[in-house]
């Protein structure tokens, strides 16, 4: 038997999103990783910086949005390198704000 094919969508942004919304109905896996657990509207930032409305009315949890999607993972963590011969990502669970100033 074949093995299914695995694909992984670094970002939850809206092409993440929609990549991930597009392999639905495929026969693969996909692991979706971002940085941050959720989903921001950019469109709307301006209404949160004029305080129209609050930070959590333009977030989503990616985990929620893409949660029916039964061959989808979501993971968060920071993909810092892509090896395409070997067909690895590494990814480093601490958030880039603790990385910078680390002074490493
Ligand atoms: C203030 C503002 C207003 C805008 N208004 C409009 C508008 O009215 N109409 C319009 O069409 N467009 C607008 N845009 C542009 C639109 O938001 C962007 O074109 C769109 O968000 C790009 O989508 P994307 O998926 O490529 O990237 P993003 O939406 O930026 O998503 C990228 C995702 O990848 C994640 N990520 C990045 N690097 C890594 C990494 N190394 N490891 C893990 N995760 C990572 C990020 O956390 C993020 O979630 C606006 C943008 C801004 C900032």
């Amino acid at each position: 038997m074949t093995a299914r094919h695995r694909v992984v969508i670094i970002g939850g942004g809206f092409a993440g999103l929609r990549a991930a919304r597009a392999l639905r109905s495929a026969p693969v896996d996909v692991t979706l990783i971002d940085r941050r657990n959720y989903h921001l509207f950019q469109p709307l930032l301006y209404q949160v910086a004029t305080g129209s409305l609050s930070p959590g009315q333009i977030a989503a949890p990616i985990r929620s949005v893409l949660s029916r999607q039964k061959n989808t993972r979501v993971l968060m963590g920071d993909v810092v390198d892509i090896s395409t011969p070997s067909r690895r990502r590494s990814v480093s669970r601490t958030p880039p704000s603790d990385r910078r100033g680390s002074g490493s």
